[in-house]
């Protein structure tokens, strides 16, 4: 079910305004697959779309907050995401068909294109909010990562009194002989 439709008739020159909230239930399922997840709270999207010739122009605020997980702790960091977005949808018929053509127009950034009688920028909000997530998300530069267990640790002292493996047992021996030799 798309959220955030636009209807192409509504679309004259001059422009027109929407106020989409994006819901936690739409965030949670753009989220789906992916290692994030939503707060709770809802995020918005403020859109300004305005035809130009057959194309439609739409511009748009949006924000919303995310958690992703630390990559080294795997504590929850929060991801505010607060950006201007833009694309221009031109109609299906316009996509290119040649491969050749497709090369040429992929320098155009955010181009896409519409069918039928509304432009659905569903795909368009996940995209962004996910490109938004910094590969490594940390919850503080200097993370340490998660602690390891006391039991896990290697011990500090090979020849320390505690724990000792008796097969070191002579050579205790030895080096507390050579010690009091060298006293
Ligand atoms: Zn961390």
């Amino acid at each position: 079910m798309s959220a955030f439709v636009l209807q192409v008739q509504d679309l004259d020159e001059s422009g027109k305004e929407w106020n989409f909230a994006i819901g936690t239930d739409w965030l949670s399922s753009a989220l789906a697959g992916t290692e994030l997840k939503p707060t709770g709270h809802e995020g918005a999207f403020h859109v300004h779309a305005q035809r130009t010739g057959q194309d439609i122009l739409v511009q748009g605020q949006l924000s919303a907050d995310m958690l992703a997980s630390c990559a080294r702790c795997l504590a929850d960091v929060a991801i505010d995401v607060d950006l201007a977005v833009a694309a221009l949808f031109s109609p299906e018929h316009t996509r290119p068909y040649s491969s050749e053509e497709i090369e040429v127009r992929l320098d155009e950034t955010n181009r896409d294109y519409y069918g039928g009688t509304e432009i659905v920028l569903d795909p368009m909000v996940r995209e962004h909010l996910l490109l938004e997530v910094p590969m490594k998300a940390l919850c503080s530069d200097d993370c340490e990562g998660i602690p390891i267990p006391e039991r896990l640790r290697p011990p500090n002292e090979v020849f320390g009194t505690s724990a000792l493996d008796a097969r070191f047992a002579p050579l205790l021996k030895l080096k507390e002989e050579l010690t009091k030799k060298e006293e």
